[in-house]
C-alpha cells in the first residue's frame, strides 16, 4: 500500500468514479494488484537520507569555497522504497515487450533477447572508445563487418557509422552532400521534399542551411514525377524522398526521379526509415539513391523510444563516400581492421572527410545487437522480413476499409503501413478520440495526424513481428472503436477511462511545460 504522504495527494477519479464500471472504491486509490504512485517527491521528505555516512573527521576542507550553502533538496528514499517506486511507475508503461505498438513511421519490433546477450558480452559492453585500437580488434571487426552488411543490403558504396539516430543520419548525408556540391565550386540554394514527409527532413535541410521547398504529389500519394522535373535546375542542390514513403506506398518512379535529379547536377537523399519493408528486396543503390540513413533502432531490431539510444548510419554513393566523416573502420589486404582517424586519413586515401558527426566511432551496443539480429536472420531470412510486414499491413489495410477511410486504398497494395482518415466519423468525434478509446482497449495508439497529407491521419504499421491471432484481437478492437466513432458515440470524448490518468491536456503540456517539482502545500 502506498503511504499518505505529505502533500495530500489524492489519486484522480477513475472510471469508477463515473458509474462507468461497478466496484467499490479503494481507500488506497489501488486497484487491485495496479498500484497508485505519487510523485517520488511527495512520497519522501528532503530531510530523510537512504544512506548512512559516517561523519567526516577530520577532513581538511579541499572545497576552496565552492562547498554547498543549503541542502540538496532530493528527497531520501531507502533501497527498496526506491526500488519499488520506479517498479510501480515502469507498470504504468507500455512496451513492445508487453504488446502490438502500432505506431506507423516507427517500425516497433520485438527485440530479439538473442541480441541482448550479445550486446553485454563483456569484451563489447565495456569497451571504451579511447582504448588503445590493438585492444579492441574485435569491436572493429564488428562495426566494420555490419558496415559490410549495411552496403551489401543497400547496393551501395559506403557507410558512415557514427550518426545517432535517423535525423542525424540526414543531417551527416546532407553534409556529405553540400561537401560534394562545394568541392565542384557548385553551391546550391535549395533541397526539395514532399509535402508528406517526416518533419525531420526538412528540418536537417534548413539546418544545414538550405531553402526548402514542397515537391507535390499525385492524387494516388506518390511524388508527382512531371511537377518534380519541372522544378529541377541549377539551384538545386538535393531531394529528400522516402521510400516507401509515409503514405505507405513505394515510390514507384525512383529511378526516374534519380536520373532526372543528376541530370539537374543534384542529388539524391533517401530517407530509409521505412527502409523494414524492402529489405532484402530492394537496394537502393540501384534506385540511383546517393545518400541514405538506416534507423538501426527501427529496421534491426536494436531498442526504441524510452529504450534507445537510436543510432543511424548512412550509406554513401560512389560520388559521396570521398565527403563520409571520419572515423570510420577499414580492412586492409592483410584482414585487420583498422580505425581511419585525423592522422591516417592520407594512408586510407580518405583527405577529403567533411569532418566528425560524433566524437567517437557510434553506438557500439546498438551495433552489436544489429549485427547479431542480421547474421541470426540471414539474407534469406530478412527478405522474409519484408515479405511479412507488407503482409501484415496489408491484411490491417484491407480489414479495416470498410469503417475506416483509406485515403491512397485505391492506390494498390500498401507496403509496411496502413494510412487512414477520419472521414466517416460521427460529428464532433476525431482521430484523437478514436485513439484515446484505443488505450481503454489495452492497445497502444497508432500515429495520429501524420503525416499531414491526410485529414485526420492514422498511421498503423503491425511489423513482422505480429502473429495473425494477434493482429486479429488488434483489428478487432480497432472495428469496435471505429464503429463508435461512426456512430457518434459521445462517450468517446472522455476516454481513456482505464488508464492511470484520463485525458490529458497534451497541448498545454508541450507549450507550457511544468519542469520542477513544487509543494503545492507552500503555495
Ligand atoms: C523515424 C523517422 C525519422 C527520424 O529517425 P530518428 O531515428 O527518430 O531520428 C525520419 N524519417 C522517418 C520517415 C521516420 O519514420
Amino acid at each position: 500500500m502506498n503511504a499518505p504522504n505529505k502533500s495530500g495527494w489524492k489519486p484522480e477519479m477513475t472510471a469508477a468514479d463515473d458509474g462507468m464500471h461497478s466496484g467499490p472504491q479503494t481507500v488506497t486509490g489501488n486497484r487491485a494488484l495496479m498500484l497508485e504512485e505519487p510523485l517520488i517527491f511527495e512520497l519522501a521528505g528532503t530531510d530523510t537520507t537512504g544512506v548512512d555516512l559516517p561523519e567526516i573527521e577530520n577532513g581538511a576542507n579541499r572545497l576552496g569555497g565552492m562547498e554547498r550553502t543549503a541542502p540538496v533538496g532530493l528527497p531520501g528514499l531507502s533501497e527498496p522504497e526506491t526500488v519499488r517506486h520506479y517498479t510501480r511507475l515502469s507498470r504504468q508503461n507500455y512496451a513492445i515487450d508487453l504488446g502490438l505498438f502500432p505506431l506507423g513511421s516507427c517500425t516497433m519490433k520485438h527485440n530479439p533477447r538473442l541480441n541482448e546477450k550479445v550486446a553485454r558480452m563483456p569484451g563489447f559492453a565495456d569497451v571504451h572508445p579511447l582504448q588503445p585500437v590493438s585492444t579492441v580488434r574485435g569491436a572493429l571487426e564488428v562495426i566494420n563487418e555490419l558496415a559490410f552488411w549495411l552496403i551489401d543490403l543497400t547496393g551501395m558504396h559506403g557507410v558512415a557509422m557514427s550518426p545517432k539516430a535517423g535525423a542525424h543520419g540526414e543531417l551527416c548525408g546532407i553534409l556529405c552532400i553540400r561537401a560534394a556540391l562545394e568541392a565542384r565550386g557548385d553551391p546550391r540554394e535549395v533541397i526539395l521534399v514532399p509535402e508528406s514527409a517526416h518533419g525531420t527532413n526538412p528540418a536537417t535541410a534548413a539546418f544545414a542551411g538550405y531553402r526548402v521547398e514542397n515537391i507535390p504529389a499525385n492524387a494516388d500519394g506518390r511524388v508527382d514525377l512531371e511537377a518534380l522535373k519541372a522544378r529541377l535546375g541549377p539551384d538545386v542542390a538535393a531531394v529528400m524522398i522516402t521510400n516507401p514513403n509515409t503514405c505507405g506506398l513505394f515510390e514507384r518512379d525512383m529511378k526516374a526521379i534519380s536520373d532526372a535529379v543528376h541530370a539537374a547536377g543534384g542529388f539524391v537523399y533517401c530517407d530509409g526509415a521505412n527502409f523494414n519493408a524492402i529489405v532484402g528486396k530492394v537496394r537502393p543503390g540501384d534506385l540511383g539513391v546517393d545518400a541514405m540513413h538506416i534507423n538501426l533502432h527501427k529496421t534491426f531490431s536494436t531498442p526504441h523510444g524510452g529504450g534507445g539510444p537510436g543510432s543511424g548510419p548512412v550509406v554513401l554513393s560512389e560520388a559521396l563516400s570521398p565527403y563520409g566523416p571520419l572515423p570510420f573502420t577499414a580492412r586492409t589486404a592483410d584482414g585487420v581492421v583498422h580505425l581511419v582517424e585525423e592522422e591516417n586519413a592520407a594512408e586510407f586515401d580518405h583527405t577529403r572527410a567533411f569532418g566528425r558527426m560524433t566524437a567517437f566511432h557510434g553506438q557500439m551496443g546498438m551495433f552489436t545487437r544489429a549485427l547479431a539480429y542480421i547474421l541470426s536472420h540471414g539474407a534469406d531470412g530478412l527478405r522474409q522480413v519484408a515479405e511479412d510486414a507488407v503482409l501484415n499491413a496489408n491484411y490491417i489495410l484491407r480489414s479495416l476499409d470498410d469503417l475506416l477511410e483509406a485515403p491512397f486504398g485505391e492506390s494498390g497494395p500498401c507496403m509496411h503501413e496502413a494510412l487512414f482518415g477520419d472521414r466517416g466519423f460521427g460529428e464532433g468525434l476525431s482521430t484523437l478520440d478514436l485513439a484515446k478509446s484505443l488505450i481503454d482497449e489495452g492497445y497502444h495508439p497508432m500515429t495520429m495526424y501524420f503525416p499531414l497529407v491526410v485529414h485526420g491521419a492514422m498511421l498503423i504499421e503491425p511489423t513482422e513481428t505480429e502473429s495473425k491471432a494477434g493482429l486479429d484481437q488488434f483489428i478487432a478492437a480497432l472495428r469496435n472503436v471505429a464503429e463508435r466513432a461512426r456512430a457518434s458515440d459521445a462517450s468517446m470524448k472522455q476516454a481513456p477511462y482505464y488508464a492511470p490518468r484520463r485525458r490529458l491536456d497534451e497541448t498545454l503540456a508541450a507549450r507550457k511545460p511544468v519542469l520542477a517539482w513544487s509543494d503545492p502545500n507552500s503555495a
